[in-house]
């Protein structure tokens, strides 16, 4: 069976269990502070156990791409030494939201895995959570007897909490688990040891392939364990391990879903996959096919490379298959990309992004190997002068702290500089290097830990938004919490109708003020004529952020009276600004696929009062016509003044059969809300202007590249742009009264001309008083010794002094001259010998020499040498030294 097929018979088993088949969610989180990747399946439900968002089907099953490599699953240094865990892997569940629970669950598993995959009964066996008395937590007798109507008792084993008691993340759903592993030994090994001691004991061939969650409790950030109003069930099958089970195979490299990427780099780096286990160039080049997975649906999804947040982790997982490459696989040249199209192939058909994304995913991927590669070679120069000192010092160990900045400011990989001081007979301090990291670690959390304490409710009343009407609300606060981060104390908090746009989609979130009705002289029915000036009773909204489905604002203290009714108030100043730059964006979006074409495609947006940010898909600089035109087309739209029509709640289809912009990477409902000014139409959640008159103007300021195949266009609109405008015509004005003139370009152009006719006067001159030094220098030669020697300091510039030098060489026979020029910041040294005695003496070993006292280095042949350096107080010495060559 194919893992395609095998992947289409999962989703057709629950589908004709009554669960609606959903897409996979993206592979990166964007409404999630708490996490940055979708780590399993139930990520994308997480609302649903929460109780934040209704589902709207109890039952649902899919595969969901997930990525495992930071936070609280994180498996990325098990990948490649082991067979069987991945950093990107499919994960298969079904889903019972309050609907049925542990026997239904056991039963489907069981029929799916023996019925339908015809898995052999007697490879299989199960775990229950046995119980947890510190927890206060009984024994899961329920799943035991569920399990017992289908498999024998032997076969049921006890699990701990650590395997059986499945927590999300440190706060959240959870519940106990029953995992289904499989034995996939051969008869002889199972004859020598059972399979049942076996379990949860890393053998790469007794493995765990899916785990059932039973949902009941909500862990809270105290700790302690509450009961979810209902119970649901989350399950988790690694797609790749069931490859292996039903393909016969020992690995999960050894399917099909890995199969195709090895052969393609057995081809490309000459090297044979063997599948050993602890064999690098195995281990290499299963790291390989690995990251390349991870890395490329990242990418597709949208999450570029970067240095921060969730596209530094991607990037570093690309550098971890690079440098595997790079040194197992003697690959010095760029070559993962070329896998992406082997990818596409295997995995286009059902994850369609793949298809769609493959020249961007390509040409990111190979730029980064180009650029990474780099780093390689000139950390490989670096690690080579740390030797060298390292040696000079007679010590035996490089000192960790270097080791750890080339690791961590420069992205050597630790390991390569082991390998290279090892072959210098030096090592490095594996402890120590650790502690760094440790340190490392250590300052990053504290400048980003957070601490959140449980919600408090206040009122159980609905959350909605009313910021696309009003900014400003009659409201409730529903519930707070507290939050403490290195800036002090806050608190959160989630009105019953906020008019407070929650950062997305881009657009930064609003402030504003709350201001309590029991406010001293504060009268709701006229609120416009309260003095928030001199009042001590307002809150300050300092930022607005959506977590899953809750819009939360932060707030430095909470209210007196927290209960009691609140009038809520944007700050309509900047939510102005904000709209206008948030509607241009849609504008320029448009007015770049008209111009550049529709591979145009937006890859990241910043949209804030001040200014506005857009990245998109384009493989060259915009030249300068392009931009022009860009600019005048937008600025078209602005005057014909085009009205906003908001579609608020329509059908996703028929949003894109009218041709909306939808973003790769996005999750959107089934219905959807779309902006349009006229033939402008995008899936938008933001806020707009009611007409495109309303931006006034646009300006382009900046147009740059931020990674391959992603170009970066940095724009103002409004006020800004007006700002901008009067500010170059003050400079103007300026220049215009300092070359007294109107005409500026022919001023200019007349200074220009002036200029370069003295520039020229001025070498002449140059040349004139050298030509006059030249004799005073003849003149002062003196014979030492069997040579006449010249020790010179002067104040010429390094060219004038060269040319002498060469002429006094050439003219005086037996001629040694030595010049030290103190011309600007640098000292500088000279020396020239004559060729009738560059025998006796060597220009670039007298330079050497003196350098040492100017704290400088430099070099050259026999009969002519210069050395730059630093010290200028060591001119005297250098040239005292000078006199007794
Ligand atoms: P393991 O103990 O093997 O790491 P886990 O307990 O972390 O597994 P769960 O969090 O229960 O696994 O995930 C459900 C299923 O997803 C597992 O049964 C397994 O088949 C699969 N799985 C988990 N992690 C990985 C991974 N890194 N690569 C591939 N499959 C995985
Ligand atoms: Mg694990």
């Amino acid at each position: 069976m194919t893992s395609q097929e095998i992947r289409q018979q999962f989703l057709d088993f629950f589908k004709s269990k009554g669960h609606l088949i959903v897409p996979s969610a993206p592979i990166v989180l964007k409404d999630d502070p708490t996490l940055m990747f979708s780590n399993s399946g139930m990520t994308q439900f997480k609302d649903y156990f929460l109780g934040y968002k209704e589902p709207k089907t109890p039952r649902i099953a899919d595969t969901q791409k997930c990525l495992r490599v930071s936070g609280k699953h994180n498996d990325l240094d098990d990948v490649g030494r082991d067979t069987y865990h991945h950093t990107m892997f499919e994960m298969l569940g079904n889903w019972s939201f309050g609907d049925y629970f542990k026997k239904e669950a056991i039963d489907f598993a069981w029929e799916l895995l023996t019925e339908v995959y015809k898995i052999p009964k007697e490879n299989l066996y199960v775990t229950i959570f046995e119980g947890d008395a510190s927890e206060n937590l009984e024994r899961d007798q329920a799943a035991y007897d569920f399990w017992k109507a289908h498999i024998s008792e032997d076969r049921i084993i006890n699990g701990n909490k650590k395997d059986n008691f499945w927590e999300m993340g440190e706060s959240g759903p959870c519940g106990p688990c029953s995992e289904i592993h499989v034995d996939l030994r051969s008869e002889e090994e199972k004859a020598k040891t059972p399979g049942v001691q076996l379990i949860n004991q890393d053998h790469p061939q007794v493995v765990e392939i899916w785990n059932n969650v039973f949902m009941e409790f909500n862990r809270k950030a105290d700790g302690t364990l509450e009961k979810l109003p209902a119970q649901h069930v989350d399950t988790g099958m690694g797609f790749e391990r069931l490859c292996m089970a039903l393909q016969g195979k020992k690995s999960n490299y050894d399917t099909d879903v890995f199969t195709p990427l090895i052969a393609k780099v057995e081809e490309l780096s000459g090297k044979k996959y063997e599948g050993i286990l602890e064999n690098e160039k195995d281990i290499a080049i299963r790291v390989v096919v690995d990251h390349i997975r991870a890395v490329a649906f990242a990418i597709a999804d949208g999450q570029l490379p970067s240095n921060g947040g969730a596209g530094y982790v991607i990037r570093r997982i690309l550098r971890r298959a690079i440098s595997y490459s790079y040194r197992f696989l003697d690959m010095k040249e760029p070559f993962l990309y070329e896998l992406v199209a082997v990818l596409k192939n295997q995995m286009g058909a059902f994850f369609p992004e793949m298809v769609k994304q493959e020249k961007l995913v390509t040409e990111v991927i190979k730029e980064e190997e180009n650029s990474f590669l780099k780093t390689i070679e000139s950390g490989l120069i670096r690690v080579e002068k740390l030797i060298q000192q390292t040696i000079s010092e007679t010590k035996k160990v490089l000192p960790s702290a270097e080791v750890f900045e080339l690791y961590d400011t420069y992205g050597f990989p630790d390991d390569l500089t082991r390998i290279i001081a090892e072959e210098k007979g030096l090592t490095i301090d594996k402890e120590g290097f650790k502690e760094e990291m440790r340190k490392q670690k250590e300052r990053s959390k504290k400048s980003s830990a957070q601490k959140v304490y449980d919600w408090v409710i206040l009122e159980e009343k609905p959350e909605t938004f009313v910021g696309y009407d009003q900014t400003s609300s009659e409201t409730y606060i529903t519930r707070y919490r507290k939050v403490e981060n290195k800036d002090g104390e806050f608190f959160q908090i989630v009105l019953n109708k906020t008019p407070f746009y929650p950062e997305g989609g881009g657009q930064v979130g609003d402030k504003g003020i709350l201001i309590p009705s029991y406010a001293e002289g504060f009268d709701l029915s006229n609120p416009a004529a309260f003095d928030r000036e001199n009042s001590t009773e307002i809150l300050e909204v300092l930022e607005t952020k959506k977590e899953n489905n809750l819009i939360i604002s932060l707030v430095k203290e909470l209210p007196k009276d927290a209960g009691a009714l609140f009038y809520a108030e944007v700050n309509t100043a900047d939510r102005k600004n904000t709209q206008a730059n948030h509607s241009v964006t849609h504008l320029l979006h448009e007015a770049l696929r008209d111009v550049l074409g529709t591979h145009v495609e937006q890859k990241g947006s910043y949209v804030g009062p001040e200014y506005l940010r857009f990245d998109f898909s384009h493989f060259s600089k915009m030249n300068e016509e392009e931009l022009a035109l860009v600019e005048e087309k937008v600025n078209a739209k602005i005057k014909e003044n085009i009205p906003l029509q908001e579609f608020r709640n329509i059908p996703i289809q028929e949003a894109l059969d009218k041709g909306a912009m939808a973003l790769f990477g996005e999750k959107y409902g089934d219905n959807v809300r779309m902006i349009q000014f006229g033939s402008s139409r995008e899936l938008c959640g933001g806020t707009h202007v009611k007409s495109t008159g309303e931006i006034g103007h646009f300006k382009l300021v900046a147009e740059s590249s931020t990674a391959a195949g992603i170009r970066r266009i940095e724009a103002i609109s409004g006020d800004k742009a007006t700002e901008y405008f009067k500010n170059l015509e003050n400079q103007l004005k300026e220049v215009s009264a300092l070359l007294k003139s109107k005409d500026l370009v022919k001023s200019i152009e007349k200074l220009l001309e002036e200029n370069a006719a003295l520039k020229s006067e001025v070498e002449a001159l140059k040349k004139e008083k050298a030509k006059g030094e030249i004799n005073d220098w003849k003149n002062a030669f003196v014979q030492k010794g069997d040579k006449q020697l010249l020790v010179k300091r002067t104040s010429l510039d390094a060219g004038s002094v060269k040319d002498i030098v060469f002429q006094l060489k050439k003219e005086i026979p037996n001629s040694v001259t030595i010049v030290i020029s103190d011309a600007g910041e640098k000292p500088m040294i000279t020396v020239g010998v004559s060729a009738d005695l560059e025998a006796n003496y060597h220009a670039g070993n007298i330079v050497k020499e003196l350098a040492k006292e100017i704290q400088g280095g430099g070099g050259g042949n026999p009969g002519f040498a210069t050395a730059g350096g630093k010290n200028l107080a060591g001119i005297e010495n250098a040239l005292n030294k000078a006199l007794e060559i």
